[in-house]
């Protein structure tokens, strides 16, 4: 099902015409589904963003900043994801193969640091982390195995810096 908010939100024709937001998540309330097929490292959008405090509608771009966008808001978690979010690119990039109408997902904690508000993941990977609160809170060797963006690399390091000192 498709909702008609989207382009009084401020995303863009070329974007609809790669996305659509749907109802129908096996995850959560709204998601983004994919509307044509993409290969492990298509692009898929190229996204823009509000600078802003965070909150939970925010993407974290650097160790402390973060943008409001109202489609990626729409990007639901999964701790077996088929999209990145690239925040150096501001895209969001297929990880996996795609077929149209998947629902996409990211791994929240590549981007975020601390979530504004943590919550139960219920995703079903085996792999599942669980509780979704940042990769503050995520296991090193867990969030090695994913594709995580410099600044949360980064912050993670000066954590465990701060522990060894
Ligand atoms: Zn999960």
């Amino acid at each position: 099902m498709e909702i008609g908010i989207y382009r009084s939100n401020g995303a863009s024709r070329s974007q609809l015409e790669r996305v659509q937001l749907t109802k129908e998540s096996a995850i959560a309330g709204f998601s983004l589904a994919a509307k044509s097929d993409y290969e492990p490292g298509d692009l898929i959008l190229r996204v823009g963003g509000l600078q802003t405090t965070r909150n939970y509608r925010t993407i974290q771009t650097g160790i402390a900043t973060h943008v409001q966008n109202d489609l990626l808001s729409y990007l639901n978690h999964s701790c077996c994801p088929n999209t990145i979010v690239n925040t150096e690119a501001m895209a969001i990039e297929a990880s996996a193969r795609i077929r149209a109408g998947d629902e996409l997902t990211f791994f929240y904690p590549s981007t975020e640091w601390e979530l504004a508000r943590p919550f139960i993941c219920r995703c079903r990977a085996p792999q599942c982390i669980h509780l979704v609160a940042g990769a503050k809170y995520v296991p090193i060797d867990t969030l090695g195995r994913y594709f995580i963006n410099s600044h949360i690399r980064e912050l993670a390091l000066a954590a465990l810096v701060k522990v060894a000192a």
